[in-house]
């Protein structure tokens, strides 16, 4: 995806590194992106992103970030993912971070072979980053 998807007003505000489009402008105190909404308030960076790219969010979803970069408003590194699930991913990654970094063979299918399955996704994921290929987006239950 090319930056001139996105207005000007939010091109001026973005640096590119690697696959990344950062947010330099105004931050929320969690670290995401907030531009203004047109109604006078504000609304998450990413949000505006991926609504302007790829449509409109449905209601009660979230917006999660397959690269993991709080800061990014690549609309190809977003995805959305219901809050329930977005919550359970942070578990997700803790574990494929820990099994990034202690290599093991996993075993026969464990009983909720869905939340293995996003962990392996997720090391797929590291992996072709370090590699500087585009992430691929979650598999979604
Ligand atoms: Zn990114």
């Amino acid at each position: 995806m090319n930056l001139s998807v996105l207005p000007p007003t939010m091109q001026s505000k973005i640096r590119v590194t690697g696959d990344c489009w950062i947010w330099t402008g105004a931050k929320n105190n969690k670290g995401y992106g907030s531009v203004t909404n047109g109604h006078g308030g504000s609304m998450l960076a990413h949000r505006k992103a991926y609504t302007i790219a790829k449509g409109p969010i449905p209601e009660g979803m979230t917006i999660d970030h397959i690269c993991e970069v709080k800061a990014c408003v690549n609309p190809d590194h977003l995805q959305v993912m219901s809050r329930a699930l977005n919550v359970e991913m942070v578990g997700v990654r803790a574990q494929a971070r820990f099994n990034a970094a202690h290599p093991r063979p996993i075993g026969p299918a464990a009983p909720d072979f869905g939340l293995l399955a996003f962990v392996k996704h997720l090391e797929t994921n590291l992996a072709r980053g370090a590699e500087g290929l585009p992430y691929l987006p979650y598999p979604t239950k």
